[in-house]
């Protein structure tokens, strides 16, 4: 390569290079895959250093990826714009030199070896796949959040890392300084991640690509009370210090961790290059059995002596490197594509294929997403495609082997009518998916608001798509309200049903009759009507008869709720149909009228979400009440959206095992009074011991004997638990 064309390459590295940091940080919505871009950097770098009078301080070999650069796409999803305080960091966060090659872990160690006097170790870790969080404590309390930033200055985030729920509001042992930073990263464990991605698939937003883009994307959320929602998670991996205090890096998270801050377990001191091996090989099949993404292993130098004396690179520590897993992708042959319809109409094409082992699972089944995705691809019939697990969780095919193309392969044809009830399928421009405009008519979409009708997010009836063809093949339920006229005597005429079963599903429609009002309207899957919208509308109107009575204006008067969804209400209280069910539902018993809230006294709880177990020293009751009275809200069940799980005396051992699992936080009485205003706790009789480590292992170890006073349905669900399985 000459000058020129060196120059030319360059140039178009640095160019691809910041624009797709761009979509990666800033947007969230990466399109090309790590590893390619990884392989443009390197090559950027092996010129640069070929060529060093094309080396210029902007190259991104030379800097970190900065998120810091707004539009602030993440909260545009909240429609808001409005910047974070941002500060500069006292150390710069910088980031890993990184390589997919074990030969190259093999260099880093024999150049540690020229160059330290021995006697050094290695510590080794998961990279964790999140974002990177900086967090300063001054005595003993969090102080400060920072992200990484530029890597100079970051973008303020304490407010949202209060809501995450293992980062400790305070810090508790011994010889803790009076000021401190430590570093890490926040992730979205895998099942908060589905979670998430189910959410705004029903809302009709476009899923995150993976757990990484959701974490980032939700730790930069206006909206603190949303990210405790997103049940983001924290692990701490440096603690970055000028003076002495430690000897090695492992002696300070082991500190770190005797402070009660979340600290990795799964860190090991290595000796040399194959122990180094050993501890690789081994996370990269086991990492697939954690609950939260990584993407490879950090290999540190564990003396900070020996840290300080390799230093650093203008980008990243001399002293560590990332060895990068790849991601798993396999070839296989597409077999045929179905054209899937949702509950609301968007018409999905998914590959069949021919079964391939992918990370550790056999894949029958891609996701293509959309008709543009088919033309991206350039997919024909019988290709050869690549499957990968995007984040390691859904199958998509990201590419197609065109060196196995059969000769005269045809192009699928997207279907221009419903593959279900033949309706001609519609595009809204600026929209990726093609929609089935029958809403009321289409039989998947009927089954596939039924569907939702019963989720436990909405009635919280036992049953799920089993159940729903059952009834609505027989004709026997066609829409939700049919539901409730269901008789014992009929349902036990058909087949699988039994005295127990049909007993159960009664109950469990009767118990639905007291459901509040805010998820009948959610029940009812008015489109882009989610969750929180139908709480605000719910909330704001009172009762339904006022939201179907609602102009646009009236509608638009909500904050959460904008031009789209406005149209969306005012249109489904339109339909006849509509209004016919929702009086057949008022008639069933169903709840049409929010409940007066009681005015809170206090917002010392706002925006915490509280699940109560055990026994106190007032009624359960009582608690619940001064949750609310605090601004607090209760919750029967733990899930990722707990703030945290308030124990009194024996508290359900299967809530305490969620909350370990979960990583939520786990409050005695006495804290909980602790939380709240003088005057509120004193209302209350008597305060209780805190719950000892000692107490919730007995609860744990307990759990078999012990009855939970988990609702019924939480259990009862998998009896029917026939949720549409894609994948
Ligand atoms: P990185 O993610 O490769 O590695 C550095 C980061 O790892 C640190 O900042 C820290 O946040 C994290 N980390 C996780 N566990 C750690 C541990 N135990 N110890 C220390 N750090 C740990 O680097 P980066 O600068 O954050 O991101 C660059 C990478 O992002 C690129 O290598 C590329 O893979 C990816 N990227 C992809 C695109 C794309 O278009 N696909 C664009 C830009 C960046």
């Amino acid at each position: 390569m000459d000058k020129i064309e060196a120059k030319k390459r360059i140039d178009y590295l640095k160019e691809t290079l910041w624009e797709n940091s761009r979509k990666y940080y800033v947007d969230n919505a990466p399109t090309m895959s790590d590893y390619d871009y990884d392989q443009m950097m390197h090559e950027l770098e092996a010129l640069e250093s070929e060529w060093p009078e094309f080396l210029t301080p902007d190259s991104p070999t030379q800097k970190v990826g900065s998120d810091i650069d707004k539009p602030f796409a993440d909260n545009a999803e909240s429609g808001i714009k409005k910047e974070f305080a941002q500060y500069k960091h006292k150390y710069p966060m910088l980031s890993l030199g990184n390589t997919y090659s074990i030969g190259e872990v093999e260099e880093f160690a024999e150049r540690a070896v020229k160059t330290l006097d021995s006697g050094f170790t290695y510590s080794c870790e998961l990279k964790f796949d999140g974002t990177a969080i900086c967090l300063t404590y001054k005595k003993g309390k969090l102080f400060r959040a920072l992200t990484r930033g530029d890597g100079v200055v970051g973008d303020d985030v304490t407010e949202n890392a209060r809501h995450i729920s293992n980062i400790p509001q305070y810090l508790k042992g011994d010889n803790i300084p009076d000021e401190f930073e430590i570093r890490g990263e926040i992730l979205m464990p895998f099942s908060a991640f589905d979670r998430l991605n189910k959410e705004r698939e029903e809302m009709e937003e476009a899923p995150f690509a993976n757990p990484r883009n959701a974490a980032s994307g939700s730790l930069k959320l206006l909206d603190s009370k949303e990210v405790a929602h997103r049940g983001l998670w924290c692990t701490l991996y440096h603690i970055p210090a000028d003076s002495v205090m430690f000897a090695t890096h492992s002696q300070a998270l082991d500190a770190a961790a005797s402070w009660g801050l979340p600290v990795s377990d799964k860190r090991k001191i290595c000796h040399n290059i194959e122990e180094i091996e050993d501890y690789i090989n081994y996370w990269d099949t086991q990492r697939k059995n954690l609950p939260y993404p990584t993407d490879g292993i950090v290999i540190k130098i564990n003396e900070l002596a020996f840290q300080r004396t390799l230093g650093y690179t203008a980008k990243s520590p001399r002293w560590a490197v990332a060895y990068k897993f790849k991601a798993e992708s396999a070839l296989t042959k597409l077999l045929s594509i179905d054209y899937q319809v949702g509950r609301t109409g968007a018409v999905t094409p998914v590959a069949n294929l021919d079964p391939v082992l992918l990370s550790g699972t056999v894949v029958k089944r891609a996701t293509l997403n959309n008709s543009d995705q088919m033309q991206i691809l350039d997919i024909h019939e019988n290709d050869y495609v690549y499957v990968e697990k995007g984040g390691e969780i859904i199958p998509k095919i990201t590419g197609v082997e065109i060196s196995k193309r059969e000769p005269g392969a045809k192009m699928p044809q997207f279907p221009t009518v419903c593959p279900d009830c033949g309706a001609q399928l519609a595009k809204t421009e600026g929209e990726a998916k093609w929609f089935c405009p029958n809403t009321d008519g289409c039989p998947t979409q009927i089954k596939g608001k039924m569907i939702h009708f019963l989720a436990r997010k909405a009635m919280n009836i036992i049953a799920g798509e089993a159940t729903v063809n059952q009834l609505f093949d027989l004709n026997l339920a066609q829409t939700p309200a049919d539901f409730y006229d269901l008789k014992k005597s009929q349902l036990l005429t058909l087949e699988g049903w039994l005295d127990k079963s049909s007993q159960r599903f009664l109950d469990s429609l009767k118990e639905s009759r007291s459901v509040p009002f805010e998820r009948v309207l959610f029940a009812l899957g008015i489109r882009f009507v989610g969750e929180q919208t139908a709480k605000s509308v719910a909330q704001h109107f009172g009762n339904i008869d006022a939201i179907a009575a609602a102009s646009k204006e009236e509608l638009l008067a909500i904050g959460d709720v904008g031009e789209v969804i406005a149209n969306s209400i005012y249109d489904w209280f339109r339909d006849e149909r509509h209004i016919i069910e929702v009086q057949r539902l008022k008639a069933a018993g169903l709840q049409f009228t929010c409940e007066a809230p009681s005015e809170p006294t206090s917002n010392a709880l706002e925006g915490m979400t509280i699940v109560i177990s055990g026994n106190f020293s007032i009624s359960r009751d009582a608690m619940k009440e001064l949750i609310t009275r605090n601004g607090g809200k209760n919750s029967g069940s733990v899930s990722g959206k707990t703030t945290f799980l308030l124990a009194g005396e024996k508290p359900g051992p299967e809530k305490i095992k969620k909350c370990e699992s979960l990583g939520v936080r786990i409050v005695s009485e006495q804290e909980f009074m602790a939380m709240i205003p003088a005057a509120e706790a004193s209302a209350s009789p008597q305060e209780s011991e805190p719950m000892s480590i000692k107490n919730q292992q007995e609860a744990i170890g307990s759990l078999f004997s012990f009855d939970d006073n988990q609702p019924e349905t939480v259990k009862e669900n998998t009896l029917f638990d026939d949720e549409p399985t894609l994948f």
